[in-house]
């Protein structure tokens, strides 16, 4: 790969987190209802994500790991409306650039021949071969990060945490995706494989919960409905589109949250989960909201919280970071404040 493309390529894929990210997103928008991620030595090794989606059709082979393909993407106003995870058309290319990449891929047209695809570092298309297969696409990262010593290094001082941070994030995908079976597993250097969590799919949120941090954590939460009403203060973020009506919008924050019951010695762990319809990301401010005010009832625990934002898409912009997981939203302020007010309330009727 030139320079250019091997440091860029190293803004797309930053750690662990952002491989496991960028292949299963891929794997949902392919339409999946099973997604297996297999790790081997944490990840050092090897990472691998089966699904069972739509596969990869023979025309787009050479195309697919080119830098900013992507079969995702229309029009820049598609932006405002996304359904899709992905849009950029980076990961695949970033992942070539720096690791030894593969591709199995098999379209229901094909089955049951499927097709491995190598790639250069640069993305273009070194060989593709036949082998036997289902419908779905397999793709495998070994040795991340193999040709930048330095990085490598880091993950390896770092897996500890790295490893910690890279189960949250799939907790978080496995708990929102209520159509999608999810399957963790990890094989050490030397040892057998080991699942470490898997839901059932076709399911709900609360199901998933259960099979991801077990029947006891759900029964210490309680379920979140909330409805805040956001007055009209300012035009939304799509340019030349300005909002014509100046009614209220609804926003809805749907979920689990801990009771805050106080000393009944059931710990629930201190996993907290935000999502903005339905997509994982980082809500740091809705975190503080919710901590404050669940420590006003609860001051020795932090919260358990699973927390779906389902708001108009013309109310948040998620094109902000690379990696998607910072979303502006707008008119927080006011969001914040009537979620304190709704969440207080919700807390005073609960049997606390
Ligand atoms: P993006 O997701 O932003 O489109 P990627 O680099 O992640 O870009 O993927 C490039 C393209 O490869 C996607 O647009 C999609 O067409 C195809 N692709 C990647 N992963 C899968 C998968 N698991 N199943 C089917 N197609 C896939
Ligand atoms: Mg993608």
């Amino acid at each position: 790969a030139s320079a250019v493309h091997q440091i860029q390529s190293g803004q797309v894929i930053v750690d662990l987190c952002s491989v496991a990210k960028e292949l299963v997103e891929n794997s949902i928008d392919s339409g999946a209802t099973a997604v297996d991620v297999r790790f081997k030595n944490q990840g050092l090794d090897s990472i691998e994500v089966q699904d069972n989606g739509s596969g990869i059709s023979p025309q787009n082979y050479e195309s697919i790991a080119l830098k900013h393909y992507t079969s995702k993407l229309a029009t820049y106003d598609d932006l405002s409306t996304l359904q899709t995870f992905g849009f950029r058309g980076e990961a695949l290319s970033s992942l070539c650039a720096l690791s030894h990449f593969s591709i199995v891929t098999c379209t229901q047209q094909e089955a049951p021949r499927a097709t491995k695809l190598e790639f250069e570092s640069s993305g273009k298309l070194k060989s593709t071969s036949v082998v036997s297969g289902q419908k779905g696409t397999t793709v495998v990262v070994d040795d991340l990060f193999r040709n930048l010593p330095v990085r490598r290094r880091e993950l390896e001082r770092n897996i500890k945490r790295e490893w910690g941070k890279v189960i949250s994030l799939l907790n978080q995908y496995a708990c929102i995706q209520t159509g999608v079976k999810f399957t963790v597993s990890q094989q050490p250097t030397k040892g057998k494989r080991m699942v470490l969590f898997s839901t059932k799919g076709n399911t709900t949120t609360r199901d998933n919960i259960i099979n991801v941090f077990g029947v006891k954590t759900m029964t210490a939460l309680i379920a979140l409905d909330l409805k805040l009403e956001l007055q009209p203060t300012g035009g939304p973020f799509v340019k030349g589109k300005a909002r014509k009506d100046h009614t209220a919008t609804e926003i809805r924050v749907r979920g689990h949250v801990s009771r805050p019951a106080q000393g009944d010695g059931r710990q629930t762990p201190d996993r907290q989960m935000f999502y903005v319809n339905g997509r994982p990301c980082g809500l740091p401010q809705f975190a503080k909201v919710f901590n404050e005010v669940y420590r006003s009832y609860n001051a020795s625990q932090s919260p358990f919280i699973f927390a779906d934002i389902q708001l108009d898409t013309h109310l948040y912009d998620v094109n902000v970071s690379p990696d998607k997981r910072t979303i502006l939203l707008h008119d927080q302020g006011q969001m914040l404040d009537n979620l304190r007010e709704s969440l207080i309330e919700l807390f005073e009727t609960q049997d606390i």
